[in-house]
């Protein structure tokens, strides 16, 4: 287990502030607090109810055992694949940060930062938490991120062909029969004779399907929408995607009948019941994956208008860095499971800028290196990280290059 406490007074100095408590802003915070940087996490929900399992590569195995994951849950790592539970691996991040004494406020909502007279930048929340000054920002918001928006980062979408996603969760009362199933991530490409006999069997034409157990019996599956027709999933049919999607769209009933049909095809028991989320509601979702969003970058410097400024009164307008982490960077699609994996790397990423504020490096070098890892993250994949990997928040290390 990694602990290593740098508390310089030049790190001290800094106040992160990280919007969103996720995998991504998690690890930056655990990191921009080691380094010994005061450190705020801001959450809007006041719940962790995500049940969906996360794929996670051996870099990330790596990271999270030498946080000491195992410690804070022993099931860590004892599954077939690797992979942990959303909520898992908050509940062990947020003891690890709280642990390292950063300070974690559930239910507000960033909003945006601001400057009264030019001389501190500070952060408003609803409902607001008074006095947070903000030196570094990290918006680790997902997909929607509010900071991403605020300042005006440059995001494309990638538009693809209709591609559906469903996640389900099924309770695992952990008998024989359950624990003896086999986890597996499987697509029609390279299994074409066992997506020809879901089809045949039930009706469910499937491209991607993965299983994996933990708490839960977790599937993430992309479907074809003819499926979903001849399934009677849609009220009614409608022309636009988005439309036809839409929950209030959707005969539950039918979908529930898909999500256990796959079920058990895939083995699971029929006394194993379809969990309920967090609103009492059955514990499934349909997604379109159709169109990914991607910021292009990663980083950027923002002035920050003093609110008492006028015409007459010339207060300096401050700067900030601003940074994107996880999916508020780049929207993954679940099937691949590239999700948490370049959320933990991204994070250790943005906590590099603390070193390098720290160190007076000049603010157009710091954005010039974040970028360059945004852009080796971004394509980075398991196999990218060859044993004997360096799994540290040092990008020149974990990237094994010299030249950022
Ligand atoms: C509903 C849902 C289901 C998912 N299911 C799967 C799955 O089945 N398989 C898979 O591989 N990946 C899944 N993902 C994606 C996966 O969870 C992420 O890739 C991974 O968690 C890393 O994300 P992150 O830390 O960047 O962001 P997230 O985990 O999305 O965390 C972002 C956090 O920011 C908070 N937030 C947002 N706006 C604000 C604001 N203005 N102020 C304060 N807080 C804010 C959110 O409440 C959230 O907790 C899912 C994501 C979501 C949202």
């Amino acid at each position: 287990m990694r602990l290593i406490l740098i508390c310089k007074k030049q790190y001290e100095q800094q106040s992160i502030v990280i919007v969103g408590a996720g995998p991504g802003g998690l690890v930056t915070a655990i990191e921009c607090a080691l380094m010994g940087a005061r450190v705020t996490v801001i959450e809007k929900r006041t719940y962790l109810s995500r049940n969906n399992i996360l794929h996670l590569w051996p870099i990330t195995m790596k990271y999270l055992h030498s946080l000491g994951a195992k410690i804070f849950y022993p099931k860590f790592g004892s599954g077939g694949m690797d992979h942990i539970g959303t909520k898992q691996i908050q509940r062990v991040l947020i003891k690890l940060n709280l642990l390292l004494g950063v300070k974690i406020h559930f239910g507000h909502s960033f909003e945006e930062l601001y400057s009264v007279d030019g001389s501190e930048i500070l952060t408003r929340c609803s409902p607001d938490i008074p006095e947070l000054p903000c030196t570094l920002l990290v918006g680790a918001d997902g997909v929607s991120s509010t900071v991403a928006k605020k300042y005006d980062f440059n995001r494309s979408s990638f538009v693809g062909n209709l591609c559906i996603g469903i996640t389900f969760n099924f309770k695992n009362n952990h008998t024989k029969d359950e624990v003896a199933l086999r986890e597996f991530a499987v697509s029609q490409i390279y299994h074409q004779a066992y997506f020809k006999e879901i089809e045949d069997k039930f009706n469910i034409t499937l491209e991607n399907l993965v299983y994996y157990q933990g708490e839960t019996h977790y599937f993430v599956m992309t479907i074809k929408k003819n499926s979903l027709f001849a399934r009677n999933v849609f009220k009614e049919i409608k022309p636009d995607n988005a439309e036809l999607l839409d929950p209030q769209n959707l005969l539950i009933d039918n979908l529930l009948a898909v999500a256990r049909d796959t079920a058990t095809f895939c083995g699971i028991p029929t006394s194993c019941e379809l969990l309920t989320n967090h609103l009492n509601k059955p514990d499934v979702q349909l997604f379109d994956f159709s169109t990914r969003i991607q910021s292009e970058e990663s980083i950027k410097n923002v002035p920050i208008i003093p609110q008492l400024r006028d015409e007459e009164s010339p207060l300096p307008t401050p700067e900030v860095l601003v940074t994107l982490v996880g999916d508020a960077l780049i929207e993954p699609f679940w099937p691949l499971g590239t999700g948490c994996n370049r959320a933990v790397l991204s994070g250790l990423d943005a906590a590099w800028i603390v070193q390098d504020l720290a160190s007076k490096r000049p603010v157009s070098e710091i954005q010039q290196t974040r970028q360059a890892c945004y852009i080796k993250m971004k394509t980075a994949l398991a196999e990218t990280f060859m044993e004997p990997f360096k799994v540290c928040v040092n990008p020149y290390k974990r990237y094994n290059t010299r030249k950022l």
